[in-house]
């Protein structure tokens, strides 16, 4: 556990929640429900390594709330994978497809494994082995994971092949839609792949709208250059916004004039990470929090924007492309000075959202167009963003307790009208 991990980012996770719903006077009840996940699965399994030795690593699920649907959130593989965080995880992710309105709950899952330290070989036996004791606690219809942190579409095919050879040979065809994010060939959606960070670049998007911003004036730093934070600086330089400052966990470069984010892709594609990447000065992590920018994307852990870096930063909006990036004294601080927030349940969605779309495909046996995905993605972030504003304007209150009041809305209406069992 990291320094900022002292406390619990699960209790971290409720608090954030329980402050909007002081707003809305929600039920005592949906309270004390939505504060614990469902259901907490933890799967140790032992897997051959190409050494001869045997290990056993600590996979999870945790099954938040399956109200509006099924489970449905990502798998992390990472080394800071553990209960609390997964728990955390998975609450948002409840929070996130209820605010959006795609009939989803909430999961999370993962390994604490770092994924370089093995073979590919070794990582196909280590997923098999993993989605086999995970068993019938996934399924199309009941838990539907899809890629996070350290996973990809070909984890989500080896996942989907898993499960398809253990179900009876008659539903081998039907159990497609157990993951989303598959590779398109295998079943995945046009457009998956680039979703989250095509969802960060419709919020700011929005954010321009909202606040009479052109977006191609604005000057961006990222923190992370993987899935999300890669596709999204890719697609902010493409309409004309300026990179100005990137990191990985391989190093941090600065261009005040913009990075040629297309070159910067195929160095990182070449040499693993942004570090040595000619047309940039090396800076140090803390230098990259205190740039000069207009907008600052966190795009990789939870955590990373603290109090001292909270006081740091020279942005005017921070758009949450993390889950979690922020702890609640440096948001407090934010606030203090005037740096708006898009929430992490908001500005990262999109990935989500696409995994509805692929659902949707393989349930109907279709493969929509890019354009058509696209489209859809865009109403549905912007819905999304509007009820929002909405929401915000009537209580007077941040963005983010907007955005939970408008999952909670959804939320209370349909136990309001189903009821608690028995
Ligand atoms: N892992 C992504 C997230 O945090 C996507 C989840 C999904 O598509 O189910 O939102």
């Amino acid at each position: 556990m990291n320094g900022a991990r002292q406390r619990s980012l699960h209790q971290a996770a409720v608090d954030q929640f329980q402050r909007a719903a002081d707003l809305i006077d929600l039920n005592d009840s949906y309270r004390e429900i939505l504060s614990h996940p469902k259901n907490e699965i933890i799967v140790n399994f032992p897997v051959s390594l190409e050494d001869g030795s045997k290990k056993v690593f600590t996979g999870y699920r945790i099954q938040h709330n399956n109200l509006l649907g099924p489970y449905k959130g990502g798998l992390r593989f990472h080394p800071s994978v553990d209960l609390d965080e997964v728990k955390a995880l998975a609450a948002w992710m409840t929070f996130k497809t209820a605010l959006v309105g795609v009939p989803f709950g909430g999961a999370k899952g993962g390994v604490t494994i770092d994924p370089s330290q093995y073979s590919d070989e070794e990582m196909r036996r280590i997923v098999r082995r993993f989605t086999h004791a995970l068993g019938s606690n996934i399924g199309p219809d009941h838990d539907i994971p899809a890629p996070d942190m350290g996973t990809s579409s070909q984890t989500m095919d080896w996942v989907m092949d898993t499960y398809a050879n253990i179900s009876p040979p008659g539903f081998r065809q039907s159990v497609k839609g157990v993951v989303t994010g598959k590779s398109v060939e295998v079943g995945g959606s046009v457009g998956r792949e680039e979703a989250t960070g095509r969802g960060v670049l419709y919020s700011l998007r929005h954010w321009c709208g909202e606040n009479s911003v052109r977006l191609d004036e604005l000057s961006i730093s990222v923190q992370g250059f993987g899935n999300v934070g890669g596709y999204f600086a890719e697609l902010a330089a493409d309409a004309g916004c300026k990179i100005v400052g990137v990191a990985d966990h391989t190093g941090t470069i600065a261009n005040e004039d913009g990075l040629d984010v297309v070159k910067l892709r195929d160095w990182v594609d070449q040499h693993g990470g942004v570090d040595g990447f000619h047309g940039a000065m090396a800076i140090t992590t803390e230098e990259l929090f205190s740039l000069d920018v207009d907008v600052m994307v966190p795009a990789a852990l939870e955590n990373q924007i603290t109090v001292e870096r909270a006081r740091a930063l020279r942005c005017r909006l921070l758009v949450e492309a993390a889950n979690g990036p922020t702890l609640p004294e440096a948001e407090q601080i934010l606030m203090e000075r005037g740096v708006d927030i898009v929430p992490d349940i908001l500005a990262n969605a999109g990935g989500v959202i696409v995994s509805y779309f692929e659902w949707l495909q393989n349930k109907s046996a279709r493969a929509w167009s890019f354009t058509d995905v696209d489209a859809r993605l865009r109403d549905l972030v912007w819905q999304a963003h509007d009820r929002v504003v909405e929401r915000r304007a009537e209580l007077s209150c941040t963005r983010r307790e907007a955005a939970y009041v408008v999952a909670l809305d959804r939320l209370a209406d349909v136990y309001d009208r189903r009821g608690i069992f028995p």
